[in-house]
């Protein structure tokens, strides 16, 4: 057998995520490798600190990155804050809500489902009924963007019901940090976390998360030890926070390439300007809806609770998923994303996330696909 360098083609990423990345921020991955504990690499994770509170629009001083995707980032909410017995309040409106209630159980602590509609956005009066019955529950958790089918829920109208209720607030934000409004501090959110490959197309791998001061009093007033030594935020914050004087700690080596693209990434965002940012997301969307119509394909969702960054569409009568998904792929280099959980065979996902987000991918895959229906 012989094995060669690895070569891969370049494709026009248009799915669920990872996204395009720009030529800097592949750029910034392949500069010198330094030590994590490098006094420079060090003022490199303060100024991503304070980038990611940016793109948060937070002043919490627990804002990082955690060291793996953001899968993990979700598992880091939930097993740092929630202890076993305790009762969750999960809204479920497609694949990643699912994830959500399966953390939950896993910590042995109890999650009451608000079973919302797939391809719809979370119901507030059907999550504030929940709370009315179960004055139990410490927590309410939310896919902000439900990336398996496209709906756009609204944080702030929910964690404000949540707050009525004394709860704290658990957010995915997973594909809509960068791509739609969010405003940690301002929607009071306690908990969230994002992920690198989305909207800040960045490489994946990384999940940027913040905790509210009142979910870093809940994480020290923990009875037991957190669940898992490599997510324990307990361990991790010193390195991180303000408060360490300089003097960060080893936990585990940080991916100190990837935190330059990340940087990088992120440095793009600030000097677009988020609200800049969310209307080329809305903009690009509009241009896209509008090729679709005239190609008869339609969405899944309402047009109020659409996602700009990921477009979920019916597969039209008639037509094969997988190939035409292979004949955009090898035709045209284009990746579109299959249908997810209970819309796989029947949807495409079709991402305009970060750097993804632009005329010449709108005009490429309306052409291609137009040329596959035929
Ligand atoms: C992609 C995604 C995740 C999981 O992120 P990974 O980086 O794949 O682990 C979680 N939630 C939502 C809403 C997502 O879109």
């Amino acid at each position: 057998m012989t094995i060669t360098s690895f070569n891969p083609p370049r494709r026009t990423l248009m799915g669920p995520g990872p996204s395009d990345i720009s030529p800097q921020v592949l750029a910034a991955l392949s500069k010198p490798t330094i030590g994590h504990l490098d006094p420079l690499f060090i003022g490199m994770m303060d100024e991503l600190k304070t980038l990611l509170q940016y793109a948060f629009q937070t002043k919490n001083d627990i804002t990082m990155a955690v060291s793996a995707p953001g899968s993990a980032g979700m598992e880091t909410c939930f097993v740092n804050l929630v202890e076993p017995g305790e009762t969750v309040i999960v809204c479920i409106n497609g694949v990643f809500g699912n994830r959500m209630k399966e953390n939950v159980e896993r910590l042995g602590a109890t999650a009451v489902v608000v079973d919302g509609e797939w391809g719809r956005a979370v119901d507030p009066a059907q999550l504030d009924a929940c709370l009315k019955a179960h004055p139990e529950a410490k927590f309410v958790a939310f896919v902000h963007a439900e990336t398996s089918t496209g709906a756009l829920s609204d944080a702030k109208t929910l964690c404000a019901i949540a707050k009525q209720h004394d709860c704290l607030t658990i957010v995915d934000a997973v594909t809509s940090l960068g791509g739609v409004e969010l405003r940690v501090d301002d929607w009071q959110i306690d908990a969230i976390y994002s992920g690198s490959q989305k909207c800040l197309s960045c490489v994946p791998g990384l999940s940027p998360v913040s905790f509210s001061p009142a979910a870093v009093e809940k994480i020290k007033a923990r009875t037991t030890k957190v669940q898992s030594w490599f997510l324990d935020q307990t361990l991790v914050m010193d390195y991180w926070a303000d408060n360490a004087g300089g003097k960060r700690s080893y936990h585990h080596t940080a991916p100190v390439n990837s935190l330059y693209a990340l940087h990088e990434s992120l440095l793009n965002l600030y000097n677009e300007g988020l609200e800049n940012a969310w209307k080329r997301h809305a903009d690009q969307h509009k241009a896209l809806a509008t090729g679709l119509a005239e190609l008869g394909i339609k969405f899944i969702v309402p047009e109020s609770e659409r996602l700009p960054q990921l477009n979920a569409v019916y597969i039209p009568e008639g037509i094969d998923d997988v190939n035409v998904r292979s004949y955009l792929l090898n035709e045209f280099n284009l990746e579109i994303g299959a249908g997810l959980g209970a819309f796989a065979g029947k949807a495409w996902r079709i991402g305009l996330m970060g750097y993804s987000a632009k005329n010449e991918n709108v005009l490429l895959c309306l052409a291609a696909l137009k040329q596959a229906l035929k």
